[in-house]
């Protein structure tokens, strides 16, 4: 898609951190992260916002979303469980959708952010 800032990333047009690429999704680093960890996970196909999608996209929302633990603890961000079963860690997955919704980027993207607090508001 022609001026689409993702799309031209996944294009290696523009420079990102890259973190994950497979054959349909690709996941960087925020350029403005709002947590100690914050990724970006987008489909290899344009789609420009959540509210785009329809029941086709389900195996590649599916799959976005099955990413982000992985993510996370390639990360050090997962959630733990100590010997008293008690948890720390974690992050927040997140899609903006709409300019009501605080979205600013439109090709479709998880945020997947978080590690210790605090951190800022995301969106507005
Ligand atoms: P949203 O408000 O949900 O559309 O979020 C868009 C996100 O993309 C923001 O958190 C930006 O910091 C991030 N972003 C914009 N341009 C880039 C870029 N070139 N590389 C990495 N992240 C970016
Ligand atoms: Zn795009």
């Amino acid at each position: 898609m022609d001026n689409c800032i993702f799309c031209k990333i996944i294009a290696k047009q523009i420079p990102a951190s890259v973190v994950y690429e497979d054959d349909e999704l690709l996941a960087f680093k925020d350029i403005n992260p709002a947590a100690p960890v914050h990724l970006l996970v987008i489909p290899k196909q344009h789609v420009a916002s959540l509210s785009d999608c329809t029941d086709a996209h389900a195996p590649v929302l599916g799959k976005m979303l099955a990413l982000a633990p992985k993510l996370a603890a390639e990360h050090g961000i997962a959630v733990k469980t100590g010997p008293d079963g008690e948890r720390s860690g974690g992050y927040k997955t997140l899609f903006n959708v709409g300019p009501d919704g605080g979205q600013e980027v439109y090709h479709l993207h998880l945020h997947v952010y978080g590690g210790p607090r605090p951190w800022r508001g995301l969106g507005t």
